[in-house]
């Protein structure tokens, strides 16, 4: 037996001559051993067979199998070379994956299923104007819960490729947590938590991504308020302690075994997968906070006395340094956005529901629309529609989106044009590539309707 076999296996070479292969073969496989042999005596190569062998230990592992047939001068099989690989590693990884993808269906299926009843119930209710409302908000709600899923599969992806950026700014420590208030007071006040929310008396600024700091810190009030009781008591606390502002997260719910309180950073991983005590969620979240965190110089840790005892979550950010001159983040200009008057639209993406969908809701809003469902038919219609604005998909058959941009930017009526990109794509990389083929600006799917209104707004402003 070769070294490599022994560090396999667990045999020394001595110990395992004069034993037969069966030896390793686990007694539940009886047929595999005569099958191959069978296989070799015909003069087969096997390659890649995999299977599992028992180790001195009576431990098992998962191998890959390669055997050629050895032949003598007559061209006999007289007997056979095994190449046995540890695929242990490989194998945790696809269970790992497998268990992954069946969570992730599941996750989605969760708000999918009240979306259907949703529909069902809008078709027999009618013009009951009361349970159309409570219908919508809980559509809303669902859909908002399935696009941050998507959203984080999306970080995910991100992270791995070392793809994701920061946006920093200037800001105070307080206005980041107002910021996270906002987009999740609701979710926290829904399972009927009582949050306390304490800010530093003195101010405390950081150099920081706005929207990413509030998705950390909501991260986390989310799950304070997944893996408590109803009614528990929650704390979100902000202050300087030295050189650093700290955000401090505290829950009094189900609290987290010693031996978890790191690996929950880990990707994919939850303390209780069962389904029974399933929270909902797909075990990113602490990683995705915990990455981001870490590229804002900071770090973040977990602290529980243990089961039921509550958990807390400590972020720690460098302070930033003196201020230089006053700088204003762009997106504070002053001003509600006004309500843009009617403007000509054209709508081009191959996903015709898409178009069709965001054509009527422009069309409610008072413009003038027109769809396409291909690049090519999208620069035809800009040219007899002249439209104010295009809403433009970017990967669409016969054209993409981006040679339609050049082309429509190419005709004399072309250059006056607000050209909107409307992708799933929303990379850094992506949205310089729109810039660079003359889009004004890059919205990603799906889009808020507010980030809609304030452009064409801003388009007005610019085509009058
Ligand atoms: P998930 O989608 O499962 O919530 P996260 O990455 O956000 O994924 O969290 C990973 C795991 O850490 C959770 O599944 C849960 O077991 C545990 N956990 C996170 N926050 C808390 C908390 N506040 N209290 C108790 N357990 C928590």
């Amino acid at each position: 037996m070769e070294p490599g076999a022994e560090r396999l296996y667990e045999y020394t070479a001595a110990e395992i001559v004069g034993r037969t292969l069966a030896a390793l073969v686990p007694p539940d496989h009886p047929d595999e051993l005569p099958g191959i042999l069978d296989r070799v005596r015909r003069g087969e190569h096997i390659e890649h067979f995999e299977t599992v062998r028992v180790r001195k230990d009576g431990g098992r592992v998962d191998v890959s199998l390669t055997i050629s047939p050895i032949r003598n001068s007559e061209d006999r099989v007289v007997g056979a070379s095994k190449i046995a690989r540890d695929i242990t590693a490989r194998k945790e990884e696809d269970r790992r994956k497998t268990e992954f993808l069946a969570l992730l269906a599941h996750e989605l299926r969760n708000p999918l299923a009240p979306l259907r009843n949703a529909l069902q119930v809008m078709r027999l209710a009618g013009d009951d104007r009361a349970s159309a409302e409570r219908t919508q908000a809980m559509m809303e709600r669902q859909l908002q819960h399935l696009i941050r899923l998507v959203d984080d599969l999306l970080d995910v992806s991100r992270i791995s490729q070392g793809k994701l950026q920061l946006r920093r700014e200037r800001l105070s420590l307080s206005a980041v947590v107002g910021g996270a208030l906002d987009v999740c007071r609701q979710v926290v006040e829904q399972h009927g938590h009582q949050l306390t929310v304490a800010l530093p008396d003195e101010p405390v600024e950081v150099d920081a991504d706005r929207t990413r700091l509030a998705q950390v810190v909501c991260n986390l009030l989310t799950n304070a308020a997944k893996y408590s009781e109803p009614g528990n008591r929650i704390w979100l606390t902000a202050r300087r302690e030295e050189d650093e502002a700290v955000v401090v997260v505290r829950d009094e719910g189900i609290g987290i075994p010693p031996p978890m309180l790191t690996r929950v950073f880990e990707m994919f991983t939850q303390v209780d997968r069962s389904l029974e005590k399933s929270h909902g969620g797909l075990g990113v979240g602490l990683g995705i906070v915990k990455r981001l965190v870490e590229m804002h110089g900071g770090a973040v840790e977990a602290r529980s006395e243990g089961e039921g005892r509550g958990s807390e979550f400590v972020v720690r950010l460098p302070v930033a340094g003196p201020a230089v001159g006053t700088h204003q983040p762009p997106d504070q200009r002053a001003g509600e956005a006004t309500p843009p008057g009617p403007r000509r639209i054209l709508v081009v993406d191959d996903n015709e529901d898409s178009a069709d969908s965001l054509g009527q809701l422009l069309e409610l809003l008072g413009h003038e629309v027109r769809t396409a469902y291909d690049g090519e038919a999208g620069v035809t219609e800009a040219g007899a529609f002249r439209p104010h604005v295009v809403l433009m998909d970017i990967g669409m058959p016969r054209l993409n989106g981006y040679d339609a941009a050049r082309r429509i930017r190419g005709q004399p009526w072309g250059k006056q044009v607000v050209l909107v990109a409307l992708t799933g794509w929303g990379q850094e990389g992506d949205r310089r590539r729109s810039r660079e083929v003359g889009f004004d600006a890059h919205l990603v799917k799906p889009v808020e309707p507010a980030a809609l209104d304030k452009l064409l707004a801003e388009s007005q402003a610019t085509t009058g």
